[in-house]
């Protein structure tokens, strides 16, 4: 039998708790430990040293399904990732844990058609996950708003600059208000991630995990 006190000991609730034994999740892994509790509770923006497969994507996932609520008044949290692959991966990781909150969770990335994606922008969206070019695009089509969003989320940060996202990443960024909290997720902080994250995050807390393979 699982025992999910150690994830209950996070701050999630009852709802969340169900859907992580379902899956078979049995203690949070290293970076869900330290990210978790800081995202339920405080309002500091945070820079995570994480590889993939640490559970990153739970590590931010969770306290945003927690957090956000069902609305009509547009997109409320940006997932920015690096490939197509890792747009898919992590909406669904996103939806496995999404049936209590029934939030509108949409994936818009390059090499796909727009006109299924712009369907969905209309249809009112409360989480985006994207791939920089296409979701910069889709801003300058006045197809996406992200006036309200509350939450940014820049995952494998420094594959995003690998790729040459960055000037894309600056520019959605700067089509966000003040007051959204930013998390950025990379495997190694490159001295132009570092300046980034100088530039664009307030009252930042770093955490670091050095291995957290999670064991699934
Ligand atoms: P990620 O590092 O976010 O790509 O996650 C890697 C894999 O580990 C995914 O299949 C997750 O569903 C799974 N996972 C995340 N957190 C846990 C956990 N605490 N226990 C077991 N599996 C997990």
């Amino acid at each position: 039998m699982n025992n999910l006190d150690e994830f209950r000991a996070l701050g999630l609730s009852e709802q969340t708790l169900t859907l992580i034994a379902e899956k078979g999740f049995e203690t949070p892994s290293p970076i869900q430990s330290l990210t978790i509790p800081m995202l339920m509770t405080s309002t500091s923006d945070i820079i995570a040293q994480a590889q993939t497969g640490t559970g990153k994507t739970a590590a931010f996932g969770l306290p945003l399904i927690e957090k956000l609520s069902q609305s009509a008044d547009g997109v409320k949290a940006i997932i920015l990732v690096p490939t197509r692959e890792l747009a898919l991966q992590v909406t669904e990781e996103l939806l496995s844990f999404n049936r209590f909150r029934k939030l509108y969770i949409a994936a818009i990335y390059g090499g796909a058609s727009i006109i299924e994606q712009l369907r969905r922008l209309k249809k009112g969206i409360d989480i985006v996950v994207g791939t920089p070019g296409r979701t910069l695009d889709n801003i300058q089509r006045g197809t996406l708003d992200l006036s309200g969003v509350e939450y940014l989320v820049l995952d494998e940060a420094d594959e995003m600059l690998n790729m040459g996202f960055i000037e894309d990443i600056e520019e959605i960024m700067a089509a966000m208000g003040d007051s959204k909290r930013v998390m950025l997720f990379s495997a190694t902080m490159p001295a132009r991630i570092v300046q980034l994250s100088k530039k664009y995050m307030n009252d930042t807390k770093g955490l670091k995990v050095d291995s957290g393979q999670v064991n699934a």
